[in-house]
């Protein structure tokens, strides 16, 4: 497990076996759902704080998708490929953030 810095100067990358995650500091708006979600690959009190191989590809591709800011990000090396066709989506948070997902504009 390593950290990485990709060279854009916000991104960093932490390779796994069958997945890599990517997290951009400056977009991250701290709403915890990754460590509350899934704390075996994401927990902030160690470092590097993500872990891919800790889970299952699925459950931190799952679990990044929620991310509400678009901070985490993955590419699967294991070749399954997906295809999302979700709906367009309107979340209020406790703290008052909207949560927007879906192919619109803004
Ligand atoms: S879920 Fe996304 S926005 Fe929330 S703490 Fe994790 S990386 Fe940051």
């Amino acid at each position: 497990m390593s950290e990485k810095y990709t060279g854009m100067r916000d991104d960093r990358r932490y390779e796994g076996e069958s997945v890599d995650v990517t997290y951009n500091t400056k977009r991250c708006i701290h709403a915890a759902y990754c460590a509350n979600r899934l704390p075996e690959v994401f927990d902030p009190k160690k470092r590097p704080w993500a872990n891919p191989d800790g889970a299952s590809v699925e459950k931190v591709v799952a679990t990044i998708e929620l991310c509400p800011s678009g901070a985490l990000h993955y590419d699967r090396k294991d070749g399954v490929q997906e295809i999302s066709v979700g709906e367009n989506t309107i979340r209020i948070q406790q703290n008052g953030y909207l949560e927007i997902r879906g192919d619109l504009a803004i």
